[in-house]
């Protein structure tokens, strides 16, 4: 995918600093001094609240090459258990390297709610754990989970990733952030905006939504020749309605379900 920098990210400073701090262990003179290298990032959250974008940031940021696994394709496979392994052996060969597992509820349930019955998902599950145990070339897992009441205890236990992130839709500080990081991308100057009405105004939307109506504006004051106003972005705002607001008791129980078990991404929890 294209490369992404961490100033693309709005918000989720704990996530990114812990990236920052890593950001040399992949380096000779690290290993050499023996430190230990990274082995892997479970993101798990909302959807559209910077999982894969905080993914893309890593290549350029710990200058390594990012390969992505999906899933989907692999239980289009015949043998799927035997796609999966090769597809691990073949990172392995290219290592240095980060592995991407979008969505990697789907190896531990083939991506059913119930989950459970195929011995073939328990293999995969199986030979992940171990791999992920006992992989000595330098892969580092990235791993992206959206319905995360899908993965067992047992998968997100210490040891397993080095670091286990919860994704939770912006808190007004971070849409701020969000709107000037759209804003400038659409090479729109947002000192011209009053952000902090912005982010007021955009309570429950996550990332991509933000983005949308940054886009939605500007492709419509483009179409009047001329620039994007406050206005502009406001009427978008208006005319929107999160997917959070339709979902309320889901988002309750995902942050409950992930209160204990992963540590937070954004830096305060304000709403
Ligand atoms: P899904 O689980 O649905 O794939 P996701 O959490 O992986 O969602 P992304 O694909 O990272 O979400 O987000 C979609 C787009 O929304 C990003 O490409 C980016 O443009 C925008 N976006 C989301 N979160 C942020 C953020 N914190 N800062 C800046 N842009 C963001």
């Amino acid at each position: 995918p294209p490369r992404f920098s961490l100033d693309d990210i709005g918000g989720l400073e704990n996530l990114k600093e812990w990236l920052r701090k890593r950001q040399t262990l992949f380096t000779r003179e690290a290993v050499e001094a023996g430190l230990p290298v990274p082995k892997g990032l479970l993101m798990m959250g909302m959807s559209g609240c910077g999982k894969s974008l905080s993914v893309k940031t890593i290549p350029a940021l710990w200058n390594l090459p990012l390969f992505r696994l999906d899933m989907n394709l692999v239980f289009g496979t015949a043998n799927p258990e035997a796609t999966f392994h090769r597809a691990l052996k073949t990172t392995e060969g290219l290592a240095p390297a980060i592995l991407w597992i979008d969505e990697i509820e789907m190896a531990i349930t083939g991506g059913r709610e119930a989950g459970g019955g195929d011995p073939a998902l328990g293999r995969i599950f199986s030979t992940f754990l171990t791999w992920m145990q006992e992989k000595e070339a330098l892969v580092f897992v990235a791993a992206t989970a959206n319905r995360i009441h899908l993965l067992p205890a047992e998968f997100i236990r210490k040891g397993r990733f080095d670091q286990v992130f919860f994704l939770d839709l912006p808190n007004e500080t971070e849409r701020k952030a969000i709107f000037t990081v759209h804003l400038k991308k659409r090479k729109v100057d947002p000192s011209r905006f009053d952000v902090v009405f912005l982010a007021k105004a955009t309570k429950g939307f996550n990332g991509a939504e933000i983005e949308s109506v940054v886009q939605a504006a500007a492709i419509e004051a483009f179409n009047e020749g001329r620039t994007v106003t406050e206005d502009d972005v406001s009427r978008t705002i208006t005319a929107t309605v999160p997917l959070s607001r339709t979902m309320d008791e889901q988002i309750k129980a995902i942050k409950s379900w992930a209160h204990n078990r992963a540590l937070s991404a954004s830096r305060e929890s304000a709403s």
